[in-house]
């Protein structure tokens, strides 16, 4: 549901906020220097205040809810005062439209969108104090907020009782669900095509021939063969990722601009230049060591290098690509929300696990995941979906990751994983040397020991990789609804009408994610990691243990 409030000023302040949404101390604050309190509630995106001209010439838009529309932004006298709040009862767009007289229609919305007379009361007092003291203003209104909140949160939901799409998202949901099958298959063939023409060209052996050449010590071999060999690789296979994000930027859900995209493979490229370096020497020092047990020595060298990288990748990794903060100091309120589930679930995730990530720079996709290991180990809700949802909903998510958290999700991945690696580099063995016994010559590879033999083996890896894909999905998708279970079960009683919350929000999720409502069986065999939406939303529906009388499986 869209509501925007439009109004006209002259010389006035405007300030704007969520009286939930400031800080328990706001009055003390405010007592000590105005100022700076605003100006950090307004870096934390709680508040919002700004000078209109003297002119007139100004009109301010508000969304609550929904994205301000293309034509009011491009309107927007300056990008920097249009602002954000993510506040309990869901989101705020503010924005100063400098209004172009001649022709008024170009910086204004249109009238289907506006909101009802009967409507307005309430959110005016939720969210839009108009004043020329912002002080006053700010401390005026919030002991009326968690009520206010709570019926403009039961106003914004809509029921939801299947999954569905309005006509033009299902077309493009359909056709990027197309798009997304071919690229699949493209992708895994074009991939084996990049290292079956380097291993054609003799690349992999003149940059073999280039190590030895240099140096003697094995390691520093490894330094001179392995980087351009993986450069090789991903430069081959960069068109195929460009042509990705060139889709998703067509179908709106990448708004990330080339440069900054590059800029991330660049970086992409770098991490991964150094952590496949260092297996790359450990392989071919087992391999000559132990010409019938590298593949056993490999995968136990490989298993703690996995887990570090595993332990780092939210704590170094992770934030060069995206930004990170604290939950509790971007959303206090959302952060209180789910520590009430955590402890309803008896588990023990503090805040400070809680992060929020700030993703709208570079997709508009909806998000939250958890990840790490040990002292890494976290939450992550990603700021797109703290905008697109309100409280009921992104608990709904936090409780679904909780259930990933409650359940021992990561770790059994983890020992999943391993297991499959160690069959893996098990064929690898069996099959590395008939495979050069036939095109080693071809290729300029003298055997499994030359480290030219490299893109062979990682050949082999991917063919394996791709035949227990499907397995592996299957195994991710019996997770997903496990976690979806656990939400359910989690919420309940807490949130009034949980299932339909969770319906709710795979109904968001799926519509800014452009989910196709009718899958292809054999494009979720083959690579959804998660069930399909429309099989999430009929689960949170009928999931009902209650009223059975059963006891719900997970919590108790
Ligand atoms: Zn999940």
């Amino acid at each position: 549901m869209r509501h925007i409030i439009e109004t006209g000023t002259d010389g006035a302040t405007l300030c704007f906020f969520d009286p939930a949404a400031l800080l328990a101390d706001f009055d003390e604050r405010m007592a000590d220097d105005p100022v700076s309190a605003f100006e950090e509630l307004q870096k934390e995106g709680r508040f919002w205040w700004d000078s209109t001209g003297g002119d007139g010439a100004y009109l301010f838009h508000f969304y609550v809810d929904a994205d301000m529309p293309e034509e009011i932004r491009r309107h927007s006298h300056d990008p920097l005062e249009m602002a954000r709040l993510a506040v309990p009862s869901g989101t705020i767009w503010a924005c100063g439209a400098s209004q172009d007289f001649s022709s008024p229609a170009t910086s204004r919305p249109s009238r289907r969108g506006r909101v009802g007379r009967r409507e307005i009361p309430a959110l005016a007092a939720l969210v839009l104090t108009l004043s020329v003291c912002p002080s006053l203003a700010a401390k005026g209104a919030s002991s009326s907020a968690p009520f206010v909140a709570q019926q403009a949160q039961q106003a914004q939901a809509q029921k939801v009782t299947k999954y569905t799409l309005p006509p033009d998202s299902y077309k493009k949901a359909r056709d990027l669900s197309r798009i997304r099958f071919a690229g699949t298959m493209i992708g895994f063939f074009y991939g084996l095509a990049v290292l079956w023409l380097i291993l054609r060209w003799k690349l992999s052996a003149k940059y073999r021939t280039w190590a030895e050449t240099a140096f003697s010590r094995r390691f520093l071999q490894a330094i001179v063969f392995a980087p351009p060999l993986i450069l090789t690789i991903d430069i081959l296979e960069l068109p195929l990722a460009a042509a990705q994000n060139w889709i998703l930027r067509t179908y709106g859900i990448s708004v990330q601009g080339w440069g900054s995209w590059f800029w991330d493979w660049t970086k992409g490229e770098i991490i991964s230049i150094i952590i496949s370096t260092i297996l790359v020497w450990i392989l071919y020092a087992a391999i000559r060591k132990a010409p019938r047990r590298w593949w056993f020595y490999f995968w136990v060298a490989a298993l703690p290098i996995g887990l570090l990288v595993f332990f780092l990748n939210p704590l170094i990794i992770d934030p060069l690509f995206h930004k990170f903060e604290p939950l509790a100091k971007k959303d206090a309120p959302l952060t209180a929300s789910l520590e009430a589930i955590v402890q309803r679930a008896g588990e023990n995730i503090p805040p400070e696990r809680m992060f929020w990530m700030g993703a709208a720079e570079k997709t508009t996709a909806l998000n939250a995941y958890v990840t790490g290991f040990g002292a890494s180990k976290r939450i992550v809700v990603w700021d797109t979906t703290i905008a697109k949802m309100n409280t009921p909903q992104i608990v709904f998510v936090g409780g679904h990751e909780m259930g990933h958290y409650a359940l021992r999700h990561i770790p059994k991945g983890l020992a999943f994983g391993a297991a499959f690696l160690f069959v893996f580099f098990y064929l690898g063995f069996r099959s590395i040397g008939s495979v050069l016994a036939r095109w080693g010559g071809n290729w300029g590879v003298h055997g499994v020991d030359d480290w030219a033999s490299l893109p062979a083996l990682v050949l082999l890896l991917s063919v394996f990789f791709a035949l227990a894909l499907p397995v592996f999905n299957a195994y991710s998708r019996h997770y997903e609804h496990q976690a979806d279970q656990y939400a359910l079960e989690v919420t309940h009683g807490l949130t009034p009408d949980s299932g339909q919350a969770g319906a709710q929000t795979f109904q968001i999720l799926g519509e800014v994610n452009l989910s196709d409502p009718e899958p292809n069986p054999v494009a979720v065999f083959l690579y959804y990691d998660h069930p399909a939406i429309p099989d999430r939303i009929q689960f949170c529906l009928t999931y009902d243990p209650w009223s059975k009388g059963q006891p719900p499986e997970f919590v108790k």
